[in-house]
């Protein structure tokens, strides 16, 4: 008898269970709220594939990060998606910040990445526009075409049998004897169905339809860190994305490319009472002071307010998989979320192959 699975979200990362389950044998369903796929964080991110650099060594974040994006650029190779290895500076805007990059540059070793530190005339050489006291030069960073990597998730999990269901909200979940009794809605109907397994990759839904208990780490943080964008006119002027050194709760107003060569800024961090994507073109203040600290140029240029994504932040700052009997519940899967898309639908195999023995 074939076990099934419902998988619940239909972005990056539920497309990647989904392919991964449905490649291991697995009756897949995938229930996704939206008329699309990957239409909330997974298309408002910055695209990045991180090399797992800032983590906590021996952390979810970067066990999966590490696998993840080997995994992702052998991918991205396989099936023709639209990526680049970019490199990436993490650049210290004056001598005070130098001590910090070399924090940065001892947690990496301690997980497993190498970065070269390089000195302001080596940071001109290779991008002449920069304005930094030094930097460290992470050489397995890159971008990817995210859009392009979900339909060829679901691509690949539909040529294995799964099937996929928009507009289709799940509303409940419980645990009945050895199978999970889910409701959902769709607009025209309500339904109940019964699987043997369920993935819950709701993102910035997924706590809501679980119990959490009384485990503090698993809940979701009280304000929504929110991260805007701003893109750039012109043409772009670096080929390695450029980081600050990371502030409190996000990376740094970076610099980063998309595969088909626009620039961007962002993201920051603007924590809201409620979701919601606009951009406040006053915001253009704050990003031209923070970019001008390693990039002067940046007052001849046009910043326009592009789009903004909200992180799904639990209080244990960590990805965390959440196990209730049948249910799996990926919560916390903010960046690094992309780059660890495949080794987190490997870790979920197991675990579902594990739970079926
Ligand atoms: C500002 C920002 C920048 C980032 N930059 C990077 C980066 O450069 N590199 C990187 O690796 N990661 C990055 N990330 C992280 C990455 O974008 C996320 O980790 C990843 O997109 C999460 O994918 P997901 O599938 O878990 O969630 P989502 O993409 O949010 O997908 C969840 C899906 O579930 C659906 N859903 C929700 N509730 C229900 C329900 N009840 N029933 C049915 N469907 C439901 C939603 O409609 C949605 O489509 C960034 C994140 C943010 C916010």
């Amino acid at each position: 008898m074939t076990t099934s699975v419902l998988i619940i979200g239909a972005g990056v990362v539920g497309l990647a269970c989904a392919r991964a389950l449905a490649k291991l044998g697995l009756e897949v369903v995938i229930a996704e709220k939206a008329k699309e796929i990957a239409t909330e964080t997974s298309s408002r991110n910055s695209g990045v594939i991180h090399a797992g650099i800032y983590y906590k060594p021996k952390s979810n974040k970067q066990i999966q990060c590490l696998s993840g994006r080997k995994l992702l650029y052998e991918y991205c190779r396989d099936f023709g998606i639209s990526f680049k290895k970019t490199g990436k500076l993490i650049v210290a805007s004056d001598r005070a910040q130098l001590s910090r990059l070399l924090t940065i540059k001892r947690n990496a070793e301690l997980c497993s990445v190498n970065l070269s530190l390089i000195s302001s005339s080596e940071v001109k050489a290779l991008e002449p526009e920069l304005e930094v006291a030094g930097a460290l030069l992470s050489s397995e960073t890159g971008i990817v075409n995210v859009r392009e990597l979900c339909d060829s998730l679901l691509y690949e999990a539909e040529a294995h049998g799964a099937l996929l269901a928009l507009n289709t909200e799940v509303t409940c979940l419980n645990n009945v004897g050895r199978k999970v009794l889910v409701q959902s809605e769709t607009m025209t109907d309500k339904n109940e169905l019964e699987f043997d397994y369920v993935v819950n990759a709701a993102g910035l839904g997924a706590h809501k339809l679980i119990d959490i208990g009384v485990d503090e780490m698993l809940r979701p943080t009280k304000l929504f860190a929110k991260g805007n964008y701003f893109s750039l006119s012109g043409s772009a002027p670096f080929a390695h994305l450029v980081y600050p050194v990371p502030e409190k709760d996000g990376l740094g107003i970076h610099y980063t490319l998309d595969t088909i060569g626009n620039a961007y800024f962002g993201p920051d961090v603007e924590w809201v009472e409620a979701p919601g994507y606009q951009v406040k073109p006053e915001l253009e203040v704050k990003f031209r002071s923070h970019i001008r600290r390693y990039w002067p140029g940046v007052d001849d240029r046009v910043l326009t307010a592009a789009y903004s994504g909200i992180r799904p932040k639990i209080n244990g700052n960590d990805f965390m998989f959440h196990a209730d009997k049948n249910i799996v519940s990926l919560l916390g899967v903010e960046s690094p979320g992309i780059t660890s898309s495949l080794s987190i639908a490997n870790s979920i195999g197991k675990l579902l192959i594990e739970w079926s023995k």
